[in-house]
C-alpha cells in the first residue's frame, strides 16, 4: 500500500483522536428497535481515514462489518443519478419528485410530507430514500444486484448483506409503509409499496466495515472518480450535488451543528457509522454504535470534529 508523505502525521492523529472520542461513547444509547442493533457491543469503537493516493490510515475495529443503515440513502442517490443521467436526465427524473431542501424534522417524519403534497424534502430522509428506490425500480432490472454491486465496486472488495438484520428490519417498517403509501396517494411512487420498501430495507441492510465504506466514500472527494479504478462514477457536478445534500441533510436534524463542527459532507446511520468526503484529501468513516439524541453517533461526531480540525480538512 503506498504511503504519502504525511502518513506519520495523520496515523498519530487518529490514535489521539480515538483515545479522545472513545471514552465518550457512555453518553449515548445504542439503537434498540431491532434486536441485531441493540445486542451490540456499545464499545466497539472505529475510525478509516482512505486517502485519495491509496494510503489507508485505521484504528480500532476497521474490519467489523456493521449495517450501512441511512449511509445506504447517499449510495442509493449516486445510482438512481447514475441511471437517470443515463436516460432523461437527473434534473426530468429525480428532482422534480424529491427536494434539496433540509427537512428539520426527524428522519421518518410524516407531517411535512402531508403539507408538501408527497414530494419529500431531500433524499437523505426515509421517505426521499423511498423515492430514489422507486426511481431505481424504473432503471434497474436487479436494483439489490446492481445497488451491492455499486457497493462493492467502491469498498474494492465484495460486500453482502446482513441477513439477520435484513429479517428483523423486515417486520418494524410500519412507519416507513405509512410514508411509502403517502407518497403513493400523490402519485409520488409508481412501484408497489411493498416492492420499493423491500429494495430500501434490503440497502439498509448491506454490511460493511468502517474501512470499506471510507474507500467507497473516496470519490466523493475526489470530483467523481474512483481513485482505486480511476473509473467515473459521476459527473463533477453532480458528485459536488451529492456532496452538497450530505453537508445540508446528511446527519438528521443536526446537519447545522455537523457543518459548524466538522465542515464536511457527512452521512450518518443508526447503527452508528457516520462516512464524510474531504475534497482532494480522503474518504472517512467513523463507528462507534452509541447514538446522540438525534440519532448520531456521539463518540463519531466528536471524532468528525477533531480530525477536521487537526487535519484541516473542512471545506469552509
Ligand atoms: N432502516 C432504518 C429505517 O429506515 C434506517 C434508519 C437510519 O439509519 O436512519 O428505519
Amino acid at each position: 500500500m503506498p504511503r504519502s508523505p504525511d502518513s506519520p502525521q495523520i496515523d498519530t492523529v487518529l490514535r489521539e483522536v480515538a483515545e479522545l472520542a472513545r471514552p465518550r461513547a457512555s453518553a449515548g444509547e445504542v439503537a434498540d428497535y431491532i434486536e441485531p442493533l441493540a445486542s451490540v457491543d456499545p464499545d466497539r469503537f472505529a475510525i478509516a481515514a482512505a486517502d485519495l493516493d491509496g494510503t489507508e490510515h485505521v484504528v480500532g475495529d476497521v474490519d467489523d462489518p456493521l449495517p450501512i443503515q441511512s449511509i445506504s440513502k447517499v449510495f442509493a442517490l449516486v445510482l438512481a443519478m447514475q441511471r437517470a443521467d443515463a436516460a432523461d436526465g437527473v434534473a426530468k427524473e429525480l428532482w422534480r419528485r424529491v427536494g434539496v431542501e433540509p427537512s428539520g424534522d426527524p428522519f421518518n417524519s410524516l407531517v411535512q410530507l402531508e403539507h408538501e403534497r408527497g414530494i419529500p424534502r431531500n433524499p437523505m430522509i426515509n421517505a426521499g430514500a423511498l423515492v430514489v428506490h422507486d426511481v431505481l425500480l424504473d432503471h434497474c432490472d436487479d436494483p439489490r444486484g446492481d445497488f451491492v454491486a455499486l457497493m462493492s465496486e467502491l469498498a474494492g472488495e465484495p460486500v453482502g448483506v446482513d441477513e439477520e438484520v435484513l429479517e428483523a428490519e423486515g417486520g418494524t417498517g410500519t412507519r416507513n409503509h405509512a410514508i411509502a403509501n403517502l407518497m403513493a396517494s400523490f402519485d409520488n411512487l409508481t412501484h408497489e409499496v411493498d416492492a420499493v420498501l423491500a429494495d430500501y430495507v434490503h440497502a439498509c441492510a448491506v454490511a460493511m466495515t468502517t474501512r470499506q465504506l471510507a474507500r467507497a466514500t473516496r470519490f466523493l472527494a475526489n470530483d467523481g472518480v474512483d481513485p482505486a479504478s480511476g473509473r467515473r462514477i459521476l459527473s463533477a457536478p453532480l458528485a459536488r450535488r451529492v456532496g452538497a445534500l450530505m453537508l445540508t441533510c446528511g446527519t438528521y436534524d443536526a446537519a447545522g451543528e455537523f457543518a459548524f463542527d466538522v465542515g464536511l459532507p457527512c452521512k450518518s446511520g443508526v447503527a452508528g457509522a457516520i462516512i464524510a468526503a474531504a475534497p482532494g484529501r480522503m474518504g472517512l468513516c467513523v463507528w462507534s454504535p452509541p447514538l446522540d439524541e438525534q440519532g448520531n453517533s456521539v463518540a463519531g461526531h466528536l471524532a468528525l470534529h477533531e480530525l477536521s480540525e487537526r487535519l484541516e480538512l473542512s471545506v469552509f
